[in-house]
């Protein structure tokens, strides 16, 4: 009897795939952030790719996190509305100066 190919993939292939996804060197992780550095404004990327990297303190994990989710706009961290986000206390860019131009972390 042949093997019926429409029904759930087998364990062992979610397992890799699971794998593959959990691997934070794969091909797959590395493709996926050198795309997204590619999207973001020059002045965001060295942040971003060592926060990626694991090599970035939490606070500035969250400046890059803070910085992609408005697109790249720094006064929008600034005035961020979303009072619900867990991040929304230590988002960056709260105090001091006015924020000079967009897209600077
Ligand atoms: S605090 Fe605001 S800008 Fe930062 S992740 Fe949350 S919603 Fe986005």
């Amino acid at each position: 009897m042949a093997a019926d190919t429409a029904g759930p993939k087998p364990i062992e292939a979610r397992d890799s795939a699971a794998q593959e996804r959990r691997n934070q060197s794969g091909p797959a992780r590395r493709s996926a952030i050198a795309e997204r550095a590619g999207q973001m404004p020059r002045s965001c990327r060295a942040t971003y790719l060592k926060a990626t990297r694991g090599k970035a303190s939490p606070r500035v994990a969250i400046k890059a996190f803070c910085m992609a989710c408005v697109c790249w706009t720094r006064q929008e961290v600034r005035l961020c509305s979303d009072l619900a986000c867990p991040l929304w206390m230590y988002r960056p860019f709260q105090g001091g100066a006015p924020a000079r131009g967009s897209a600077d972390l």
